[in-house]
């Protein structure tokens, strides 16, 4: 067969993205696949934001990484991690220049859509025994019924004391469930819009149905449960009031597809960026410019709250760090590059109208760069620069990383937002990128194997180069 002649000018002139797997060799195949492993370890380890804070340290321990004190003395080469509050953490890798040049940031977020309990959340009804749940994030409340549910927290007993809770993960363990409506009953139900069908009210969680053996007691199904409970835990139904317990799909990340390019999980949202970003940080080669990772809460519900973007936490870590070098943190926020790595929706062919072909992410295209965020008109979005989205794509582009430009979806269609913008605030040239994913916020996520490895060598890159 004669080799189809290429046209020179259509080669050179128009811009005709590849899938990845028409571009990446079988070696490095390999290494997408090993990282992928580790991935789905972390997000097994990382059910929340709490779960993921414990397991970095793990992790970054191993690798050499100290907790930060403020003020300690920090020379080239030097690993700092800090804890904040158990909810978000910070790391750092001492770079040989000041960090009046700036710092190399990585900003990504650990919390995931789920349902919390509510403060006073255990009532028994129709001699059922509830917990009462207010969903954190932007949850499509029809998902979460009739799936195995986990229970996951802390509980800060009348003493003072802290007791962990975690249950329905483990081979053997019971897991929970919100129910839902019979088909046969569910004529009416059918007709409501998706968002109106199950409403927030009816998403409790059934937790038993064994009553305390005293017929004449008030609540005897909810006292046998709590009966258990306080066995197990130590907790009384008042110390609900000082919990954080988090409803979650229970099961662990799995292949998907015969040929296992994809992973599906829970919480791929914004777990695959900043396990991008923690692997990148620890393989990063002899760092010019400080680098910094972020995994912040509270992204899901704007970013506010101590462990969230929006807390000076950030300022703290950071700000005491160049005090120790001398360095004003206003210079050294003037100077920095931050790459917000969150997701971005990936086209759904089954779902095309709510997309713009031309400007969507592509499973196993690459990392998806986002100039801008926000709805409608750019509304609430930081926009990078074209300067910015220049120096990101050169980089990219000089160390082949699969890449591609992305918005969320149509114009009209809806929107969405990331840190980003409150990175921007703080005068750091930001841009978004990150790894596409389908059904988006849904208890189970999916994501290519191919793009979580390109978003982690992306983030290599620009710890190691920007
Ligand atoms: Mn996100
Ligand atoms: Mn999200």
């Amino acid at each position: 067969m004669p080799e189809k002649k290429k046209n020179e000018l259509a080669e050179k002139l128009l811009y005709q993205p590849k899938n990845g797997f028409d571009r990446i060799s079988a070696a490095e195949m390999k290494k997408v696949n090993a990282y992928c492993e580790d991935y789905k370890e972390f997000l097994d380890n990382g059910k929340t934001e709490r779960l993921c804070v414990d397991y970095c340290i793990k992790l970054a321990e191993h690798q050499g990484f100290k907790p930060y004190k403020a003020g300690m003395k920090l020379k080239t080469g030097d690993k700092v991690y800090f804890n904040n509050r158990g909810k978000g953490i910070m790391l750092a890798v001492i770079g040989s220049e000041s960090l009046a040049n700036g710092a190399n940031i990585g900003a990504a977020h650990t919390d995931s859509p789920r349902l919390d309990l509510k403060p006073r959340p255990l009532y028994e009804d129709a001699e059922m025994t509830y917990l009462k749940t207010h969903h954190y994030g932007g949850v499509r409340k029809y998902q979460w019924v009739t799936i195995p549910l986990a229970l996951h927290g802390v509980v800060v007993l009348a003493d003072g004391k802290t007791v962990n809770v975690h249950i329905g993960e483990e081979e053997g363990e019971p897991q929970f469930i919100i129910n839902d409506l019979l088909p046969h009953l569910g004529r009416e139900q059918g007709k409501k819009p998706l968002n109106e069908a199950i409403p927030s009210e009816s998403l409790n969680v059934l937790i038993g149905s064994k009553p305390n053996e005293d017929k004449d007691v008030k609540d005897r199904f909810k006292l046998g449960v709590m009966q258990l409970i306080n066995e197990k835990y130590g907790i009384t139904e008042e110390d609900f009031i000082s919990a954080e317990l988090e409803v979650v799909p229970a099961g662990k990340a799995s292949d998907i597809g015969f040929d296992r390019s994809f992973i599906g999980a829970y919480g791929h949202d914004d777990r695959v960026c900043a396990y991008a970003e923690l692997a990148a940080i620890f393989d990063a080669r002899k760092p010019k410019k400080t680098a910094v990772c972020i995994f912040a809460d509270k992204e899901e519900i704007g970013s506010e709250g101590v462990s969230g973007m929006l807390s000076e936490a950030f300022e703290w870590f950071l700000g005491d760090m160049c005090k120790t070098q001398g360095v004003d943190l206003r210079d050294c926020f003037a100077h920095s590059f931050c790459v917000s790595a969150d997701v971005t929706a990936a086209y759904d062919p089954n779902f095309a109208d709510v997309y713009d072909k031309k400007n969507s992410a592509f499973i196993n295209y690459g990392v998806g760069l986002c100039k801008y965020t926000g709805s409608g008109g750019k509304g609430g979005a930081s926009d990078a620069s074209a300067e910015i989205v220049g120096k990101l794509r050169k980089l990219l582009n000089d160390n082949e990383v699969f890449w591609q430009m992305a918005e969320l979806g149509k114009t009209d269609a809806g929107g969405g937002g990331t840190v980003a913008k409150y990175m921007a605030k703080r005068n750091i040239d930001t841009i978004d990128a990150g790894v596409p994913v389908l059904s988006m916020h849904a208890p189970r996520e999916t994501v290519a194997k191919l793009d979580c490895y390109m978003t982690y060598k992306m983030m290599k890159v620009v710890f190691e180069q920007a």
